[in-house]
């Protein structure tokens, strides 16, 4: 996909870099990996050439030789100057060596004038044209003159790609550049992948122009941020636009995980932070982007993190050095992302450092429709298909949510052989998105009754709540982990909720529940989930929007879901929050059992209707339940 993020290019180089200029080529494998393939290389030939040299054949002594051809022990020789090679009739022991020999190698010295001619033709000894001991080829010897540098080359690469990191790295490469994606590779991320966040990607055009011409600002002795924090929830893109900042201003972009920084070893995160700085130095103006800060930029002493606490302070005190550092004329911007701020240690934004915050936030439905239009650019859509109703029917949904729905639809109609992605494809895909993939269980008839009264219970509440959220589907086929789903959505974006709103929500999500009291008087596990929402909903009711008497009007839960009580309040006040929501939520469901029972009809017309559909969309529910579906101008 256009928008991944790059390989890294060494495993123990936490950052990854994209655009930067072809670093200067290095020694592939460095100094010592040359050295070493120099030495095996010259022992290795040796070893072959002495094969290929050495037959098996032992030089002897003229004066042995011509004791053999005395003794009519010799049938051929053959002779090139002085140098005599023979074999023997019968094989005799090697003089002065072991084992016994019948070819044989040996020299006639120039002073020798025993008339050997004439005693070879007496013993009836053949000399012949032809070799007797095999002789290396010319392709023997071919090989054994290349074979050294095939080899160095082998070895060479061998020993580079084993101390990682490709032919780039080296075991000098704790110091070697990064390897950058090629510059021309691909087309970089731009403001033109990012949409929905418009005023975001605003806020960042000065990074941008700055980045551009930094000249201009350093003229002008106008200092840029150090840093700029991008917040916001997962999947809105903070990522995305810090990619994007880079590619507009077509500056390099170092980015890496904080997570990534630290080992167990203390000082390795801090070294590498140094390291990763000094690369975007050497290129700069450049972009340094740091994902997640806040797994090592949390308030101190909050809960212990990865690798200790020493290692994280120490990377995060060298990422603050680092910017404290900066003159202005570097030319270097850090980025970074976190889905906490509100976790974040300030000394991280403090002046100078990070102290621009960008908020990311879900797009709206207008942002949703453009996302959409981005991540369908290379999908064909069928003639028809209207993103602006999709956009409308996923309020709350994120960037990131919103590129894997149309992909989801693409491979829908892939799976289905179409050579278009239509409009039933992007509602089956929000479904299976939405609901989570199908499940094929065979479920006893009587669970199945009893899922339908429980989904009939969720939507028919949702139905008779004044200003709730519209039912849009109710189905009792098995979903993800779920028995059945009724899915409600809001008809536009909500950006802040009523008290009334929230205890619809509580009677609703109760409705299963009480359904099944009802009509089976049993509780099942089938509503945990229920459950953990109606939880959540009156805790913050309780412990955060002060929408309780007598808790009053602060904050008594700190927002932070792992850590749901912390010391924020006095136990006495605990106490009171714990007792409030048992209220709310009791209240609630007293309230879902009343209505239920008053409904008993139109409960069992849903439950019956769905027995036989199964499935049923919005407008269908409401018929069945016998509901008008109030529109928006009419109900909220
Ligand atoms: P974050 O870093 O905020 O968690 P990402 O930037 O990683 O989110 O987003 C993941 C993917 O979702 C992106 O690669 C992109 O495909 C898509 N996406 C998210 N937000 C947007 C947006 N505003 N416009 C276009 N695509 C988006
Ligand atoms: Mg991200
Ligand atoms: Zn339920």
């Amino acid at each position: 996909m256009a928008n991944s993020v790059p390989p890294r290019d060494r495993t123990d180089q936490p950052w990854r870099s994209e655009g930067a200029p072809p670093p200067k080529r290095k020694m592939p494998g460095g100094w010592i990996g040359l050295t070493v393939a120099a030495i095996a290389v010259f022992v290795l030939a040796n070893l072959a050439l002495s094969y290929f040299t050495e037959g098996d054949e032992p030089t002897i002594s003229y004066t042995e030789f011509s004791k053999q051809v005395t003794a009519d022990n010799v049938t051929k020789i053959y002779a090139k100057g002085d140098a005599i090679q023979g074999e023997l009739k019968n094989k005799k022991p090697v003089p002065g060596g072991e084992g016994d020999y019948t070819k044989f190698t040996t020299q006639r010295p120039a002073f020798a004038d025993d008339n050997l001619w004439a005693q070879l033709t007496q013993k009836g000894v053949t000399v012949t044209a032809e070799p007797v001991v095999a002789q290396r080829g010319l392709l023997a010897n071919l090989l054994i003159s290349l074979a050294p540098i095939v080899l160095l080359v082998l070895l060479w690469v061998f020993i580079a790609r084993r101390m990682g990191g490709g032919l780039g790295g080296g075991m000098l490469g704790r110091k070697a550049p990064p390897k950058p994606v090629e510059v021309t590779a691909g087309r970089r991320t731009t403001f033109e992948d990012v949409a929905g966040i418009d005023e975001v990607a605003g806020e960042l055009d000065d990074v941008v122009d700055f980045l551009k011409k930094p000249q201009t600002y350093w003229e002008m002795g106008a200092r840029m941020p150090g840093g700029v924090l991008l917040a916001g929830p997962p999947g809105t893109g903070k990522t995305l636009l810090a990619r994007a900042v880079a590619g507009e201003a077509r500056v390099p972009f170092f980015s890496a995980s904080a997570s990534e920084f630290i080992e167990m070893i203390v000082g390795v995160g801090a070294s590498r932070v140094r390291e990763l700085f000094a690369e975007a130095r050497k290129v700069a103006p450049a972009i340094v982007f740091i994902d997640e800060i806040d797994t090592i930029g949390r308030v101190r002493g909050g809960g212990a993190g990865l690798g200790g606490h020493d290692e994280r302070e120490q990377t995060l005190n060298q990422i603050l050095t680092e910017m404290d550092g900066f003159t202005g004329s570097e030319g270097v911007v850090v980025l970074a992302a976190t889905n906490r701020a509100d976790v974040l240690d300030p000394a991280l934004t403090r002046p100078g450092r990070f102290d621009r915050i960008v908020q990311v936030s879900p797009p709206d439905r207008g942002g949703r429709e453009a996302i959409l239009r981005i991540h369908t650019r290379e999908i064909p859509l069928a003639e028809g298909v209207d993103l602006a109703q999709v956009a409308r029917t996923t309020p709350g949904m994120t960037g990131a949510e919103l590129a894997n729905l149309a992909n989801e639809a693409a491979l829908l109609a892939v799976k289905r052989r179409q050579r278009e992605v239509t409009q039933s494809d992007l509602s089956d895909a929000l479904e299976k998105v939405q609901l989570g993939a199908e499940r094929s269980l065979v479920m006893p008839e009587e669970e199945r009754r009893r899922t339908a009264y429980h989904e009939s219970g969720h939507a028919l509440l949702g139905m008779l709540q004044p200003g709730a959220d519209p039912v849009r589907k109710i189905t009792i086929v098995p979903r993800g982990r779920a028995l059945g789903v009724t899915l409600s959505t809001p008809d536009a974006d909500r950006y802040a909720y009523t008290e009334e709103y929230l205890r619809g929500r509580i009677v609703g999500a109760l409705g299963g529940m009480a359904a099944e009291s009802v009509v089976f008087g049993v509780v099942t596990t089938g509503s945990e989930s229920d459950l953990e929402q109606v939880t959540r909903l009156a805790r913050g009711m309780v412990g955060r929007w002060g929408m309780s008497e007598r808790v009053g009007r602060l904050t008594a839960v700190p927002s932070d879901a792992q850590e749901p009580y912390g010391l924020t309040a006095a136990p006495a006040t605990l106490d009171t929050v714990d007792h409030e929501m048992r209220r709310i939520v009791d209240e609630c469901y007293e309230s879902a059992c009343h209505q239920l029972r008053d409904n008993r009809d139109r409960l069992d017309a849903l439950a019956a209707a769905l027995l036989v559909n199964e499935t049923l969309e919005e407008a269908e529910a409401y018929r069945a339940a016998g509901i008008p579906r109030l529109t928006k101008e009419e109900g909220a």
